[in-house]
């Protein structure tokens, strides 16, 4: 960013945060955004401190106690979550838009991940409307029974890659279960959630159920985590920061979900359907840049079809546009921060002098356009000890570390080498073969003959360091509750 158009987004009156229905834009600390496809300023934002921490969980207890939350009945709360999600559908424009220029994802993955917020939303309600309590066998003369209650006020922390998807699946879960809630978005992604907060109001959520504060994770995130009055944190980002947070919250007492980093195999068996398992397996690590938490970013390939297989994914890997985000036809957007870039260049030059032998990318793209943008081309390489650096650690870019494997023992020996076991992908006509080797796995999400299917429907979460807990699916609105059980003598 130049000095001109630095001073004049330093210029701009800050976006305001939300605190308790009120917009705050004198937060006494701000954040701006760069929009990574152009390197140009996006919008300065009002950031929390310490003490406006503390003013939005008070809000938010507040909120969680006062009537018009707690007593409402599961179809009248599921009935808000409904009239926001249709608040959502007619903005997904928009909103695909802020995320684009926060995180300079290809438009058409933002809109697709604003669309699925919306299908977020709508899961909730109906889950909120339709879960029901059970009753115990009884084993004497009372009858027993167990209700589900919220925590109270969650805070829920985000990252900045799918920013929109994240905080569709932390927030309308929690709210569903009768919490209020805390959003702490990424200090690089603030743009969406304050969205939300807005349509969240406008679709009559009362004031302090949801609020809304970008930040620092030094600043606003450690406050939020350290507050007494949290009563349960849900984070999803990088592994460094989930084990802070865990401790913190071990230390209070509160639980947590921890959706965090991996590593995870994409494994092509001899077998396989090739042409779709190489269409998959580079969507699997170049869309988004291979800024996905799933990303399959460990290729694991029998040696029987290895550098056959490597050479057709490197021609296809050649031929993936990078462009910028909203121009049609553009497959690859940038790198979200400059500074991630760098990073990623650093374990890339880590990597060749570890013998990496590259087959392709390893360098920004030539196209003049694409200069003042942070872009990053398509990576592939190969040769490398499964335990260097670039085999065991997340890039969270597109580079791709390709292995040749022998059997099925070698397979899963190799596979489960992380400290990582978010996901995994498997590649073959054998049916059984498929079954053994998904259970062998060390994963939380296996997928076969097929990658990033998701489902709001689906529980997803990692083993290892890749977290503790699991968002999605029915018994993604039980995390964000406590069980009460009630006893009645009936003598
Ligand atoms: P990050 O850990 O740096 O930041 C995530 C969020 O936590 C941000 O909002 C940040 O401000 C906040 N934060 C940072 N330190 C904190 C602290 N000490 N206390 C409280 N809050 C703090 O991660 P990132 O760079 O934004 O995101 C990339 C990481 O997220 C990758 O490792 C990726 O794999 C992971 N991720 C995981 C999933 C999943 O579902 N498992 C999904 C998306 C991203």
């Amino acid at each position: 960013m130049n000095q001109a158009t630095a001073q004049a987004a330093a210029n701009q009156a800050p976006a305001p945060l939300l605190i308790d229905g009120q917009w705050i834009a004198e937060s006494g600390a701000t954040l701006d955004t760069v929009n990574p496809a152009t390197g140009q300023p996006n919008r300065r934002i009002a950031a929390a401190t310490a003490a406006l921490v503390d003013q939005a969980v008070k809000s938010a207890e507040a909120a969680a106690r006062r009537p018009n939350w707690r007593d409402l009945l599961p179809h009248e709360r599921a009935r808000l979550l409904a009239k926001l999600a249709d608040r959502m559908e007619a903005q997904v424009e928009d909103t695909a838009r802020l995320q684009m220029q926060d995180n300079g994802k290809v438009l058409s993955e933002c809109r697709a991940q604003a669309r699925g917020a919306v299908a977020t939303f709508r899961y909730y309600a109906a889950a909120c409307e339709t879960m029901e309590s059970a009753m115990s066998p009884s084993r004497g003369n009372y009858m027993a029974m167990t209700t589900h209650e919220p925590y109270g006020v969650v805070a829920a922390i985000t990252p900045w890659n799918s920013p929109l998807t994240m905080e569709a699946q932390k927030v309308a879960p929690a709210l569903a279960a009768g919490n209020a809630v805390v959003l702490k978005p990424s200090e690089v992604t603030p743009s969406g959630a304050l969205a939300l907060g807005r349509m969240a109001l406008e679709a009559g959520l009362p004031p302090g159920v949801l609020n809304v504060l970008p930040g620092t994770g030094a600043q606003a995130g450690s406050a939020l985590v350290a507050h007494p009055g949290v009563r349960m944190i849900s984070f999803t980002g990088g592994t460094v920061s989930g084990r802070l947070i865990a401790q913190q919250a071990g230390s209070r007492l509160v639980p947590v979900i921890l959706e965090l980093g991996g590593k995870s195999p994409h494994i092509v068996f001899e077998d396989a359907d090739q042409d779709r398992a190489l269409k998959e397996v580079a969507g699997g690590i170049f869309e988004g840049s291979g800024q996905s938490c799933v990303a399959g970013s460990r290729l694991f390939v029998q040696r029987s079809i290895f550098d056959g297989f490597l050479r057709r994914l490197t021609e296809h890997a050649r031929t993936i546009k990078l462009g910028l985000p909203d121009v049609a036809g553009s497959q690859m957007g940038p790198i979200a921060t400059y500074g991630h870039r760098e990073k990623i260049e650093s374990m890339v030059a880590t990597a060749v002098k570890d013998g990496g032998q590259v087959h392709t990318g390893a360098r920004r793209p030539a196209d003049a356009a694409l200069q003042a943008g942070f872009y990053y081309e398509p990576t592939i390489i190969s040769g490398l000890d499964p335990n260097s650096s670039l085999a065991q650690q997340e890039v969270f870019g597109p580079v791709l570390c390709a292995i040749p494997f022998d059997n099925e023992d070698d397979l899963i020996a190799q596979a489960n080498n992380s400290e990582f076991g978010l996901a995994a992908g498997i590649w073959t006509k054998d049916s059984t073969r498929a079954w053994r080797v998904a259970r062998a796995l060390e994963a939380g999400m296996v997928w076969i003959n097929t990658y990033k299917q998701l489902s709001i429907a689906t529980p997803f979460g990692g083993y290892k360091n890749s977290g503790i807990g699991r968002e999605k699916g029915l018994s993604g609105l039980r995390a964000y509750q406590q069980s009460k059980s009630m006893i009645w003598g009936l003598g």
